[in-house]
């Protein structure tokens, strides 16, 4: 009889969920470990009082990544979940007063561009039609194939891609390129901030992260019916639906890869113990620092030396908070800005602090999702970019920022918040990296800041150890809930490629 091959996955994030499904329906026995009671990882849910709040991820983008799972694996997405497109993605309030709604409908998009901003509404659709050929030249490439095998270069799609390597646009900053397209101060700000969709800087990060803005305004962005944290749930019931087998509350400590595709996990369970099974395969969702040290205990081979001296990129203070009353004047997605971004990332970047004078991200999932709130009530999700852990005073930041947030939303938005938060939890990046695993607390994984970083990220397949592969935020193609999902099914092609072919 022909041997099954099994695979442990460590960590039910996302990620580690898509390729879990993909490898089960290829006839593989896969296991997963996770170290949380239930599946999501970054993408999570909290009950606070009679308040349920999604904890990290807020905005699908991307979602035919999502259809194109359960196609692969034979199953109807809308069996599973039920997705809605937003008419507005984010509601913009600048210092000035200007309030501007960035409507899914483009021709909407146009008038109110021209209504509030200097420039022409021509602009916009020049502007969403050069992001949208960075990302048809880089989708093929970038998203859906592995950086590290020969193939992924050897043929017609990659070609055309490095013949036209300028069109890109690799060699500018974000915010240089968006300053080209708009006079207005406050639309350009607007688009820099797509950077912090990867947690990345708009002043350093190449111009090529401007295909976020196809991706969000192009393709439209996008909410689950019962708040973001539907997906992990869908994707946990698709795994089961295919056989994987969960373990919860199951911390790896070490993983041994062996010879002879015999891999073995230690875990802990009150004490550490060797598991009695051993699998032909290993799989990291855990990120790939955490993996490197605590999971291999190899702080010395090059890939980890080279992966630990990389930037992360940045985290996030998040306050949940139970607030009385409904707020018209708020979308579900909304953003308080700053006066001086180019200040705040510096505080973020080089200073290495919480911002002085912070953009405040609002996301009110009560809005499309009534019983996340009693009646009468919303449930704020209120966060703000956040440096990855470097030796700061986290107490004082949460401190510092919190007051910060309270001024400036009562300010902006001519409210008393305070008297209005009935219950309240907080997420800071110690909470991140405790959690998850998540390295210095980084949303992201690596930042990318750099015009290489693409390339550096960790690939799917490990060159050094044989039979171990990564999935998730920290490894190719990066962090995201649609990227990630891509790894997953990235990683789980090498596995068949590479593991299954005899
Ligand atoms: C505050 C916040 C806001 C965000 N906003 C967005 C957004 O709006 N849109 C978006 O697309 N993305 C967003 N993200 C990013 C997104 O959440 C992540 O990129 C994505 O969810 C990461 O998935 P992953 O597969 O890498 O796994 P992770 O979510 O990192 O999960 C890894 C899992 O591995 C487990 N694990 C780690 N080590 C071990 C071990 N030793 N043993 C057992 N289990 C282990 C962890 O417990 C965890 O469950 C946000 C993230 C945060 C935190």
């Amino acid at each position: 009889m022909k041997h099954r091959k099994s695979v442990a996955i460590i960590g039910a994030g996302i990620g580690g969920l898509a390729c879990a499904a993909r490898l089960a329906n290829a006839g593989l026995e896969v296991h997963i470990y996770e170290q949380g009671e239930k599946a999501g990882g970054k993408a999570n849910t909290l009950q606070l009082d009679n308040f349920r709040f999604d904890t990290g991820p807020s905005l699908l983008t991307m979602p035919f990544v999502l259809e194109e799972l359960f196609d692969d694996v034979g199953e109807k997405l809308s069996d599973y979940i039920s997705l809605n497109q937003l008419n507005v993605n984010c509601k913009y309030f600048f210092p000035d007063g200007t309030e501007f709604e960035a409507h899914s409908d483009l021709k909407k998009l146009e008038i109110e561009v021209e209504q509030k901003f200097i420039d022409e509404k021509e602009t916009i659709a020049k502007y969403l039609k050069y992001s949208q050929n960075i990302y048809e030249l880089t989708k093929d490439i970038f998203l859906n194939k592995s950086l590290n095998e020969l193939d992924t270069y050897t043929n017609l799609e990659a070609l055309k891609t490095l013949l036209q390597i300028f069109k890109i646009d690799p060699f500018r900053t974000m915010h240089k390129a968006n300053r080209s397209f708009f006079n207005d101060d406050r639309l350009v700000q607007l688009f820099d901030r797509y950077a912090t969709y990867n947690g990345s800087n708009p002043f350093k990060a190449p111009a090529t992260l401007n295909v976020i803005q196809h991706v969000e305004y192009n393709i439209g962005g996008y909410v689950p019916e019962g708040g973001i944290y539907a997906i992990p749930e869908a994707l946990t019931k698709l795994c089961e639906v295919k056989g994987v087998l969960f373990n919860f509350n199951t911390t790896v400590k070490r993983v041994n890869m062996g010879s002879g595709n015999k891999h073995r996990l230690e875990i802990a369970e009150g004490r550490v113990k060797n598991i009695e099974k051993a699998y032909d395969i290993v799989v990291s969702n855990a990120d790939v620092n955490t993996t490197y040290k605590n999971l291999l205990n190899d702080e010395s081979s090059r890939m980890a030396k080279r992966y630990r001296n990389l930037a992360p990129s940045t985290s996030a203070l998040v306050f949940y908070w139970g607030v009385e009353g409904l707020h018209e004047e708020l979308e579900v997605h909304n953003i308080l800005f700053s006066d001086n971004y180019k200040k705040e990332f510096d505080d973020l970047s080089d200073k290495k602090i919480c911002p002085v004078n912070p953009t405040i991200y609002i996301y009110i999932s009560s809005k499309y999702n009534s019983s996340d709130a009693p009646t009468g009530s919303e449930n704020w999700y209120v966060m703000i970019n956040a440096p990855y852990i470097d030796g700061q005073d986290w107490p004082n930041e949460l401190k510092r920022s919190r007051k910060l947030i309270v001024d400036k939303i009562n300010c902006s938005l001519g409210i008393d918040i305070e008297n209005k938060i009935k219950c309240e939890s907080v997420l800071t990046p110690v909470d991140i990296e405790q959690k998850t695993g998540s390295y210095k607390g980084s949303l992201y994984g690596i930042s990318s800041n750099s015009r290489t970083a693409a390339f550096i990220r960790q690939s799917n397949r490990s060159k050094k150890y044989k039979g171990l592969y990564f999935c998730g935020g920290s490894a190719h193609p990066g962090g995201g809930i649609p990227l990630v999902m891509l790894s997953g099914k990235i990683t789980s092609e090498l596995i068949r490629k590479y593991e299954l072919r005899n």
